[in-house]
């Protein structure tokens, strides 16, 4: 296999005289050769050319047919010789241009319009249009770059993206993980585009077996996976704050039912004078008062108020905080079963007084 996209991953920063890009892909330069362009940006040094080379970039000197580079190592057998015109700029990819021919060559849907800014170390390629998933192409120099990188990428756009890269040398685990939580694919070039003499890119196997199990799993997820993750996450903060959590996934509808019916059996005042338990669990669960609260409400003491908190957990198989969660939920059942009928005129008293 070509080892010519390794050396990208050796040469990331891409930038460097016509000289060093030969130097670094050897027998690999024409075919990278047609996809360099100038900075117009010049240099004091060229490598020298001698083969083997002497101990020194050589200084390049203006002189009067052009600039020359000499060696000045002390070496004593290096000649100088010309450096012309575009010999003398620095050379980088012409990353818009390559990344416009990998976007045909992998299929995917090129951006209408200037595409999206990436900012960092990667380029927006194209769209992989069965999920609108936006791939990138990213040069970075080490493991820790890479992972740089996917956190920028998630927090810029929310959603699975691709990352291509030039080989897969900074996978590392960390880069792994925040790919997986991202919900991102990475994948190498090497194996998957030959760069051709001439600047044609191939595809050397077909990219959508590499991308099915990941867009399954995708699909999977789901965005309403995103959406509840994002809710649960609300609902944590608003737990925090103290605030009445509210549930983002509704129960079941007959374990709504079911539990309705049981806190329909709830006394609700009969026998217990203090504190009855639908009292409570109105207070409670569906108002979100904590136990204190509730016990002022009851005009009794905070222990018999844990202690009804008891008696609703066994009676209903769950503990009342967690039905908090469901309180909307309840009184819409409670609304839509016209249950408590004929009591709703007395449910004040019934809730609130004895
Ligand atoms: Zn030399
Ligand atoms: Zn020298």
């Amino acid at each position: 296999m070509s080892t010519l996209w390794a050396q990208f991953d050796a040469f990331a920063t891409g930038r460097g005289l016509l000289a060093d890009w030969e130097a670094v892909f050897g027998d690999d330069f024409e075919r990278v050769k047609c996809w360099l362009k100038p900075t117009g940006e010049r240099v004091e040094s060229h490598p020298c050319v001698r083969k083997p080379p002497c101990g020194c970039r050589h200084e390049l000197r203006a002189a009067r047919a052009g600039p020359v580079a000499v060696c000045v190592c002390g070496d004593g057998r290096c000649d100088a010789f010309p450096v012309e015109g575009a010999r003398a700029l620095i050379h980088e990819l012409d990353r818009s241009r390559f990344r416009r021919r990998l976007c045909d060559t992998l299929g995917l849907a090129p951006a209408g319009g200037p595409p999206p800014a990436s900012g960092g170390r990667s380029d927006f390629v194209g769209t992989y249009l069965p999920i609108q998933a936006p791939v990138y192409l990213a040069f970075v120099e080490g493991e820790a770059e890479l992972v740089c990188e996917i956190e920028r990428l998630r927090l810029q756009r929310p959603g699975p993206f691709v990352l291509l890269t030039p080989t897969r040398r900074f996978y590392s685990a960390e880069a792994e993980s925040a790919l997986g939580a991202a919900g991102a694919l990475g994948l190498a070039l090497t194996g998957l585009v030959e760069l051709e003499r001439g600047g044609g890119l191939r595809l050397s196997q077909p990219l959508e077996p590499l991308l099915a199990p990941w867009r399954a799993r995708v699909a999977a997820e789901g965005v309403g996976a995103v959406l509840r993750r994002i809710h649960h996450e609300l609902a944590a903060t608003r737990r925090e704050f103290g605030q009445r959590p509210s549930c983002p996934e509704p129960l079941p509808e007959p374990d709504a039912l079911r539990l309705f019916a049981l806190v329909r059996e709830l006394e609700p005042g009969g026998a217990v004078r203090k504190a009855p338990l639908l009292q409570v669990f109105r207070l409670y669960c569906l108002e979100g008062l904590a136990a204190e609260g509730v016990a002022r409400r009851c005009g009794c003491s905070k222990a018999l108020i844990i202690q009804r908190l008891g008696q609703l957990r066994r009676k209903l198989g769950r503990h009342p905080a967690e039905l908090r969660a469901f309180a909307s939920q309840f009184e819409a059942i409670e609304k839509s079963v016209g249950e408590f009928r004929g009591r709703r005129l007395s449910r004040q008293s019934m809730l609130y007084g004895d």
